[in-house]
C-alpha cells in the first residue's frame, strides 16, 4: 500500500516559456542579489579596476611604439651631415634640440611605459581575481539560498502536489535549473557588465583617437552583433530541448535506481537498458548540434573581424603613407579594435545564459510559489493531551477538482483505545480514508474531528506528533539503526530507544549485529530484511507513543515464527491507542471493535465480526475469501503463538 500515489506524468508545467514572464522572475532571481550587498559590491568596483587597467594598455603600447620611432628618427637625423641637420629636422617639424632630446631620453621612456604596462598587467591581475572570487562567491551563495529555499518547500508541500510532479523533474530543479541560475548571476551579469563597460569605454577611445579609422571599422560591428543575436536565440532553443532531455535521462536513472530490485526481479535489464540508451542518444544527438552550432559560429564572427581589420589595414596604410598616422597610433588602434570584438563574443554567450537563467527561473519559483493545499491555518491551536477520540462526520472526498468521489458520506466514530479494522477490495478507499487523519490530504465535504478539535484548526506538527503510522512497505533513511528508531524524536535516549525496540522485538536482532543499535542502515535500509525493517518502524512508532494509530497488519514475505513476533509487536503498539488498521489478518478483525467494510468509497456495513457474520453477505464473503485462508495459516502458527493470537 503506498500512502502516495504519483500520478504518471505532468511534465513541468511552465517550461519553455522564457518570454517576458522569463525575464521578470530573472529579475526576481537578481534580487536574491541584495541578501550579499557587500560581496557584489566588492565585484563590480573590482571589474571597473579591471576594465580600467586594461583599458590603458593600448595607449601604453602607443606610446612605447611612438617612443621608439621618434628616438629612431631623431638618431637618423642627428647621424646626418650637420649642416642639414637643421633642415631636416624643421622638415619633421621639430628643432635639434627637441631630437637630442627624444634621442637621449628614449631608453628612460622606454623603460617608464615597460614599468607602466606592468603595473597594469599586475593590478588587472589582482582585480580580475578579486572579481572572480567575489562573482563566484556570490553565485554561490545565491544558488544555496535557493537550494535551502527549494527543498524547505518541497518538503513542506502537501501530497496532492507531489502526485503530479515526477520526482526526476522536481531534481532537475533543485540542481540543474538552480545552476543556470547560478551561471547567469556569476558569470552573466558580471560579463554583460564587463562587455558594456569594455565596447563603450573602447568605443569612445576610438573615436577620439581616429574618427575616420573608426568610421571604417564600425559597419562591422552591428553585423557581428546580428550575428551574435541570432546566434543567442538560436542557442537558446537547443539549450532548452536539451534540458528537457537531461530531466528525461535524470527521471530514468532515478526510477531505476529506485526501482533496481523489481527491474532484476522481471529481467527488465535489456528493456532498461535500452530505454536509457535511447534518452542517452537523444540527449547526445542535442549536445552535437549545439557544438555545430558553436562550431559554425566561431570562424564565421573571425571571418568577419578580419574583414574589418583588412578594411582598417587599408585605411590605416593610407594615413600611415599620408603621415598622418603614427606606427603607435595604429598598433593602439589595432588593440583597442580587438578589445570591441571580445565584448561582442562576450554578449552573444550571455543571451544564451540570460534566456536559459529565465527558463530555469521561471521554473524554480513555480515550485517556490506553488500553493500548498494542506497548511496550518492562521491562528491554529496545539493539539496536545490528545485521548485518541476520533470522529468522521459525513465526509466525502476526491483527490481533483475534477475528478470522481473517492470517499461518500463516510461517518464513524473511534472512542478512545478503540481499534478500527477497514477491510474492503483494492481501491475501495480504505488508504483513502486514513489519509484523511495527518492530512495528507484535506476532506472536500465534511469534518475530521480529533477529540472534538477539526483536524483542519490545529497545527500540522501537533496534529501529525499525535499520529504514528506503520506501514507495510517501509522507508528507513541512511543512518544507524538508533536514528531510525528514533526519527520522530531525536533526542530520545539510547535506554528509550531499546525500550521502544524490546516491545517491538527488534532488540534480539539488533544487538545480534556487531555494531547493535550502531549499525548502520543503506539507503532505504536495504542492509534489513523485510521483517526486520518492519519491527524497526514499529519501535519507531512505538517511541513516539503516539495516541492514534495508522497501521497496515500485512506483513512482508516473512517466515511464520517471525510473522508472530511482528504480530506480538503490532499488539503491543495497538495497545491503548485508538487504532486503524487496513486489515489483513484474521486476528486483527476477530479483535477489532469495530469492522468497517467498504466499498466504492462508502461504508456498507459495520460491526464486530460476530454481529457482520449475523447481518452482512459482503463481509462473510470477504471473510470466506479473503481471511479464511489467513486464519488456516493463523491455526499452523497455533503451537508457537496460541495464546497471543486467540488472546
Ligand atoms: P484502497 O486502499 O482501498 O486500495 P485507495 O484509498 O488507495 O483504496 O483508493 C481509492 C480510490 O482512489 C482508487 O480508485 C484510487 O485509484 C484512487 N486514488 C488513490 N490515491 C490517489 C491519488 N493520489 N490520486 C488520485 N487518485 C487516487
Amino acid at each position: 500500500m503506498s500512502l502516495n500515489r504519483h500520478a504518471a506524468s505532468n511534465p513541468s508545467p511552465g517550461r519553455d516559456r522564457p518570454g517576458r514572464e522569463g525575464f521578470r522572475n530573472l529579475r526576481r532571481a537578481l534580487s536574491y542579489l541584495g541578501h550579499y550587498r557587500r560581496t557584489a559590491i566588492i565585484a563590480y568596483f573590482a571589474l571597473f579596476v579591471s576594465t580600467g587597467a586594461q583599458l590603458m594598455v593600448p595607449w601604453l603600447v602607443r606610446r612605447i611604439i611612438d617612443t621608439i620611432t621618434e628616438g629612431m628618427t631623431a638618431n637618423m637625423i642627428l647621424g646626418l651631415p650637420p649642416q642639414v641637420q637643421a633642415g631636416a629636422a624643421a622638415r619633421q617639424g621639430t628643432t635639434l634640440d627637441q631630437l637630442r632630446l627624444d634621442a637621449s631620453g628614449a631608453e628612460d621612456a622606454i623603460i617608464a611605459v615597460c614599468i607602466a604596462i606592468v603595473i597594469f598587467a599586475v593590478s588587472r591581475g589582482v582585480f580580475s581575481f578579486i572579481q572572480n572570487y567575489m562573482a563566484e562567491k556570490l553565485s554561490q551563495s545565491v544558488a544555496f539560498d535557493f537550494r535551502n529555499e527549494l527543498f524547505a518547500k518541497i518538503q513542506r508541500l502537501s501530497f496532492s502536489y507531489h502526485d503530479n510532479h515526477q520526482t526526476g523533474q522536481l531534481m532537475i530543479r533543485a540542481t540543474d535549473d538552480v545552476e543556470k541560475v547560478r551561471m547567469f548571476v556569476g558569470q552573466g551579469l558580471l560579463f554583460s557588465l564587463q562587455a558594456v563597460v569594455l565596447l563603450v569605454g573602447t568605443l569612445i577611445i576610438l573615436v577620439l583617437t581616429n574618427f575616420k579609422l573608426t568610421l571604417v571599422a564600425l559597419p562591422v560591428l552591428p553585423l557581428a552583433l546580428v550575428i551574435f543575436m541570432v546566434f543567442g536565440a538560436l542557442s537558446q532553443s537547443l539549450f532548452t530541448k536539451l534540458q528537457v532531455r537531461l530531466a528525461r535521462l535524470n527521471t530514468i536513472l532515478q526510477e531505476n535506481l529506485a526501482g533496481i530490485r523489481v527491474i532484476k526481479a522481471f529481467v527488465r535489464e535489456p528493456q532498461e537498458q535500452a530505454r536509457f540508451d535511447e534518452a542517452v542518444d537523444s540527449h547526445l544527438a542535442q549536445n552535437l548540434r549545439i557544438s555545430l552550432l558553436f562550431s559554425f559560429i566561431f570562424p564565421l564572427v573571425f571571418l568577419i573581424a578580419n574583414l574589418g581589420q583588412a578594411a582598417v589595414l587599408y585605411a590605416a596604410g593610407i594615413q600611415i603613407v599620408d603621415g598622418t598616422l603614427t606606427l603607435g597610433e595604429w598598433q593602439q588602434f589595432s588593440l583597442y579594435l580587438v578589445y570591441v570584438f571580445f565584448p561582442l563574443g562576450q554578449l552573444g554567450f550571455i543571451i544564451s545564459l540570460m534566456s536559459q537563467a529565465a527558463a530555469s527561473s521561471t521554473r524554480i519559483f513555480e515550485i517556490l510559489d506553488a500553493q500548498n493545499a494542506v497548511e496550518s491555518k492562521p491562528g491554529a491551536v496545539e493539539l496536545g493531551g490528545v485521548t485518541g477520540h476520533v470522529r468522521f462526520e459525513d465526509v466525502s472526498f476526491r483527490y481533483f477538482k475534477s475528478g470522481d468521489y473517492v470517499l461518500r458520506d463516510v461517518t464513524l466514530e473511534a472512542r478512545p483505545g478503540e481499534t478500527i479494522a477497514l477491510l474492503g477490495s483494492t481501491g475501495s478507499g480504505k488508504t483513502t480514508i486514513i489519509n484523511l487523519l495527518p492530512r495528507f490530504y484535506d476532506v472536500t465535504e465534511g469534518r475530521v474531528l480529533i477529540d472534538g478539535h477539526d483536524v483542519r484548526d490545529v497545527t500540522l506538527p501537533s496534529l501529525r506528533s499525535n499520529i504514528g503510522i506503520v506501514l507495510q512497505e517501509t522507508t528507513l533513511f541512511s543512518g544507524t539503526i538508533r536514528d531510525n528508531i528514533a526519527f520522530g524524536r531525536p533526542d530520545a535516549s539510547l535506554d528509550d530507544v531499546i525500550a521502544a525496540a524490546q516491545a517491538a522485538a527488534a532488540h534480539d536482532f539488533i544487538t545480534a549485529f556487531p555494531q547493535g543499535y550502531d549499525t548502520p542502515v543503506g539507503e532505504r535500509g536495504a542492509t534489513l530484511s523485510g521483517g526486520q525493517k518492519q519491527r524497526v518502524a514499529i519501535a519507531r512508532a512505538l517511541l513516539l507513543n503516539p495516541s492514534i494509530l495508522i497501521l497496515d497488519d500485512s506483513t512482508s514475505s516473512v517466515d511464520l515464527a517471525t510473522e508472530y513476533q511482528i504480530q506480538k509487536a503490532l499488539d503491543r503498539l495497538m495497545e491503548g491507542r485508538t487504532s486503524f488498521v487496513i486489515a489483513q489478518r484474521i486476528s486483527t478483525v476477530l479483535n477489532a471493535d469495530q469492522i468497517l467494510v467498504l466499498e466504492g468509497g462508502r461504508i456498507v456495513a459495520r460491526g464486530t465480526h460476530e454481529e457482520l457474520m449475523e447481518s452482512s453477505p459482503i463481509y462473510v464473503e470477504i471473510y470466506n475469501s479473503q481471511l479464511e485462508a489467513d486464519a488456516a495459516l493463523d491455526d499452523e502458527t497455533a503451537p508457537i503463538a496460541g495464546e497471543e493470537v486467540r488472546s
